[in-house]
């Protein structure tokens, strides 16, 4: 029979194609708005500055301070830019960094958001916002945090370094895995989950041999569009707690955390609710998805040892007590054990049990 199910609706318009970075002025235009503050990182600064040349006189200005983990002062330095420049909107063009300085305007100023997404970390269908101030990262979520437009444009994407691509598609695969069994999940995230992971098994091997394939970087923006609406509508668990501890609590790089744990707190949940993962153990083979995900890895050349990310064997004791220490619901106890265990594993690289 099946199951019983909210589908919460999808608020957010998006554009997917190629050379839709043209339809920015439209899409603001359509917002019923004239000003936009144009966002990026200092290393995307270049694209920005282009975006807003074309934008002309839609562009209030361009603000390239973007920092990882939308630290507050640089959002202060952003609402200042935002108010001097008379902007009635945001357009955030770059990686996940980008579209929280994004998030983070719009808490303030009401701001309605356009994302143009630039990696697969998946923030920009989200109703999440993680802020840093000093060494603390706090994580909200609120319907009004959540972009009204994204612009998906396949060629922006053609020049993701190797390694991004690939720490950045498995930071989004793990959106879908904690998506699959999720208490909220529902049959559209799913869907998209499902599809998101062929997607991303098809085109990621094609990428780290040949990354300006046209046709598997459609695919694999396409796969991340999937796997951001799961996270965007549906609640995380073991995975994300324990990335967020390894990031905010010891200062580990996003997208690497993010690929090395995943292996290792599938196999963790596997344990649980092996049928809810089966798309993933079918997807990646080996008999387990926890396996199928760390051979997948290796293979794409990803990092596979939290050792490797600068995390020393002395801090796992203490990362296992933080992780265990507000409980949270996961479909497998939180043991910490278990935990210390699976964090042992992690930071070994070692292929998951
Ligand atoms: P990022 O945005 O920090 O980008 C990393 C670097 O790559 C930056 O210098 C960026 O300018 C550059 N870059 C981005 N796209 C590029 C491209 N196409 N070509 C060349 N360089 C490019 O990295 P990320 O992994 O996308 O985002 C990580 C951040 O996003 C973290 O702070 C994380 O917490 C946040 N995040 C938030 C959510 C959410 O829902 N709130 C979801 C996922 C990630």
């Amino acid at each position: 029979m099946t199951r019983s199910f909210v589908f919460p609706g999808l608020t957010t318009r998006v554009v997917f194609g190629h050379g839709t970075l043209s339809k920015v002025p439209e899409e603001i235009e359509r917002l019923g708005h004239g000003r936009a503050l144009v966002l990026s990182t200092p290393h995307q600064a270049d694209q920005a500055q282009v975006l807003a040349e074309a934008l002309g006189a839609r562009a209030a200005g361009v603000f390239t301070e973007a920092a990882m983990h939308t630290p507050v002062s640089v959002t202060e330095q952003a609402l200042a830019a935002y108010r001097a420049a008379g902007a009635d909107c945001v357009v955030a063009l770059g990686g996940g960094s980008t579209t929280g300085l994004g998030k983070a305007i719009a808490v303030h100023t009401g701001a309605d958001q356009l994302v143009v997404p630039t990696t697969y970390a998946g923030s920009e269908m989200t109703d999440i916002l993680g802020e840093t101030s000093e060494g603390e990262k706090v994580t909200r979520r609120d319907p009004s945090i959540r972009p009204e437009v994204v612009i998906y444009d396949v060629d922006l994407s053609l020049g993701l370094p190797v390694a991004l691509t690939m720490t950045s598609a498995l930071n989004a695969i793990a959106h879908a895995m904690e998506g699959f069994y999720a208490p909220d999940r529902n049959p559209v995230t799913e869907a998209l989950s499902r599809d998101a992971l062929v997607s991303f098994a098809r085109a990621l091997p094609i990428l780290r041999d040949d990354p300006r394939n046209a046709v598997a970087r459609a695919q694999a923006l396409y796969a991340a569009w999937g796997c951001s609406v799961t996270l965007g509508y549906v609640s995380m668990a073991l995975h994300h707690k324990l990335a967020h501890v390894l990031g905010g609590s010891f200062g580990l790089p996003h997208a690497e955390t993010h690929a090395v744990l995943l292996p290792h707190t599938t196999a963790y949940n596997e344990a649980a609710v092996a049928d809810l993962l089966a798309p993933i153990r079918d997807t990646f083979g080996k008999g387990s998805a926890g396996a199928g995900l760390w051979h997948f890895a290796r293979d794409i050349g990803a990092p596979l040892r939290l050792a490797d990310l600068g995390l020393a064997e002395t801090d796992l004791d203490r990362a296992a007590d933080i992780a265990v220490k507000n409980p949270y619901a996961n479909p497998r106890e939180i043991a910490r054990s278990g935990i210390r265990q699976l964090l042992q594993d992690a930071w070994e690289g070692r292929e998951p049990a």
